[in-house]
């Protein structure tokens, strides 16, 4: 077989497919790295337990019971996966049969959404929202035809926005008894008061997704959690894998969700917190700078004036951040994940010299 029978043996939407642009796959070369929106310094944790020749718990009790313990919810309401990224696709596989059924999202958005529909052959409606970045519910409630899951994400990845939460209590009302609302929460811990997760008791067709991977400073963990009524998570623990978490990151997420463990976490949102509030005011000092967006996670939006190639620059000068350039509405803009105050500096220094 050559490799062009090879690609003919593909599924049809898989030929079709462009592979999530992840910071790690876009690449680049320097010392700051500030487009993957990891937290700056690397926790210090070891492995402890000794069984490796067996298989690990499909749900590790401690992660969940601490998990649930930390988000104020019953254990029967969490099922940990690698990532929150697996728990969108769970979703989908569980949900949605492919080339029937429809899931939505609203661009500027997370990407994930629609590539792993796309992977599943299931369609995908992108529902643009507002130009302030708050949901189109008209422009919803007029596509939710053949729509299983509604995916919005709050703070919202890359603009950094809050939803009203008037707007997501209007689409849980638009959307029940037809469809899940998803509401992606991976950077909450930034502003843990804009969480919906006391409204599972109302709400059977919410669904929460956290993770370890920002605020907990664990991106190479591989751990996520998806907050559901039982129900929902029944379905869940069925398509999931039978082993979904290795032991060593079932043990140091254990860790990590001990009470030193979250007292660590708030310590580093703190910090974020403050370096957020600096790195603003001094993007506000830099002549290539046209917006600074308020941001609620543990990153900034950032708009250069037209033309600026400032992207570029910094690039060359191993400066990576996320350029958003071709996402709908955010022309000229990047995003910038606040890094160390050393990195913040050096940040800000080069863009000063920017010609
Ligand atoms: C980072 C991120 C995720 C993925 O989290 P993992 O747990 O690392 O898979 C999900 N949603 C949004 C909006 C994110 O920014």
């Amino acid at each position: 077989m050559n490799n062009n029978d090879i690609n003919q043996l593909v599924r049809k939407n898989i030929q079709l497919l462009t592979p999530y642009q992840s910071a790690r796959r876009l690449g680049g070369q320097g010392d700051v790295w500030l487009n993957a929106n990891e937290y700056p310094i690397a926790p210090d944790y070891s492995f402890n337990a000794q069984t490796l020749n067996r298989y690990p718990q499909p749900q590790p009790k401690n992660v969940i019971n601490r998990y649930a313990n930390y988000a104020g919810i019953e254990p029967e309401q969490v099922i940990v996966s690698r990532g929150a990224d697996e728990a969108i696709e769970l979703l989908m596989r569980a949900f949605c049969q492919p080339g029937q059924d429809s899931i939505i999202y609203c661009p500027p958005t997370y990407g994930m959404y629609q590539v792993s529909a796309q992977t599943l052959g299931i369609n995908y409606k992108a529902i643009p929202t507002k130009p302030d970045w708050q949901l189109d519910l008209t422009a919803i409630e007029s596509n939710l035809d053949t729509v299983k899951l509604v995916y919005i994400c709050s703070p919202n990845n890359p603009t950094g926005n809050l939803l009203n939460q008037d707007d997501i209590k209007a689409l849980l009302k638009l959307t029940e008894h037809k469809a899940l609302v998803i509401v992606d929460e991976a950077y909450i811990e930034f502003s843990p008061q804009a969480s919906v997760v006391s409204w599972l008791k109302g709400y059977p067709h919410l669904v929460i997704l956290r993770t370890l991977s920002k605020a907990f400073a664990l991106a190479g963990l591989r751990c996520g959690f998806t907050l559901a009524n039982k129900p929902i998570i029944d379905v869940l623990l069925k398509v999931i894998a039978p082993y979904p978490l290795p032991t060593p990151v079932a043990d140091i997420a254990s860790q990590a969700l001990s009470d030193k463990g979250i007292t660590q976490m708030q310590d580093n949102v703190m910090q974020v917190t403050l370096q957020k509030h600096q790195l603003t005011e001094a993007l506000l000092g830099v002549s290539a700078v046209d917006t600074v967006y308020p941001g609620f996670g543990n990153y900034l939006l950032v708009r250069f004036k037209p033309n600026s190639s400032l992207f570029n620059q910094l690039w060359q000068k191993g400066i990576i951040l996320r350029d958003q350039d071709k996402q709908i509405g955010l022309k000229d803009c990047v995003r910038i994940t606040i890094g160390s105050a050393a990195e913040c500096d050096t940040l800000i220094q080069a863009m000063k010299q920017h010609s």
